[in-house]
């Protein structure tokens, strides 16, 4: 069974995503900011993506990114950044962090279905 991280300090964005995977055969773990992910990723591997917003109190989105690329993990999840930050500077930077595929919110199941096709996590 595929492990989805969602990483959004939203009750409701995560609920919203939750729902938007319901008809998938997979575990969902939810996370409220960066820190709380990390421990996550580091404590229950593997996952095999991580849904991750950007703008999060105690660690942020790319902060979190940055630091799970250097983790020396068996398994490193797709990381599909989800953000409100739409401007290209953001997106490069995601990118280059080593997210695999931008969003930008809001965003309904379709996009999210397709983001995770084409990055093979579905
Ligand atoms: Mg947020």
């Amino acid at each position: 069974m595929k492990r989805i991280l969602l990483v959004d300090d939203s009750r409701t964005v995560r609920s919203v995503c939750r729902d938007m995977l319901a008809s998938h055969d997979m575990e969902i773990v939810e996370a409220e900011n960066g820190a709380i992910a990390l421990e996550i990723v580091r404590s229950q591997p593997p996952f095999d993506s991580v849904l991750l917003d950007w703008n999060m109190p105690v660690m942020n989105g790319i902060t979190f990114l940055e630091t799970l690329m250097k983790e020396p993990l068996e398994k490193r999840p797709v990381v599909i950044m989800c953000s409100t930050e739409n401007d290209m500077a953001h997106i490069t930077q995601a990118i280059k962090a080593g997210a695999s595929e931008y969003i930008m919110k809001p965003f309904d199941e379709s996009v999210l279905e397709d983001k995770l096709h084409g990055t093979g996590v579905l």
